[in-house]
């Protein structure tokens, strides 16, 4: 069981299971939200329970044409990722507070990197979107 909450504590989740992935995301989402990129946690949407706070989840949708919300803590902002979407969640892992034995093994979304930020590790590399078969 892998434990996370947002920064003032009202939303707490849990995540059972194993992962599916764990992700370096360079999209503009992920730097809007983030800072530079997210580490994010994937694995199937059925292993995600939002065990508090429920109701101060806000999500934002950045158009019709993407099918992911960004959801966040209505009082602290703390980026949540997308959550459960689909089959998949897709879970910030810096809202995790539990260690984790998955280590990240790619990085989507390079295409939309700032220029001034270089990956300098030697982990794979997909401009686009990739989620490990399960
Ligand atoms: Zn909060
Ligand atoms: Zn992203």
């Amino acid at each position: 069981m892998i434990k996370g909450s947002c920064l003032c504590g009202k939303v707490k989740f849990q995540i059972s299971g194993e992962p599916y992935s764990l992700s370096y995301c360079h999209c503009s989402r992920c730097r809007k939200a983030a800072g530079v990129f997210s580490a994010v946690l994937i694995g199937k949407a059925d292993d995600l329970l939002i065990t508090e706070g429920q109701a101060e989840i806000a999500k934002f949708s950045p158009g019709a044409e993407w099918k992911l919300e960004r959801c966040f803590c209505k009082t602290c902002g703390t980026s949540l990722g997308d959550m459960a979407t689909g089959d998949i969640y897709v879970i910030a892992a810096s809202a995790l507070d539990d260690d984790l034995t998955i280590r990240p093994t790619v990085h989507i979304h390079t295409e939309s990197k700032p220029n001034w930020y270089e990956i300098v590790d030697d982990l794979k590399k997909f401009e686009g979107d990739y989620v490990a078969d399960k």
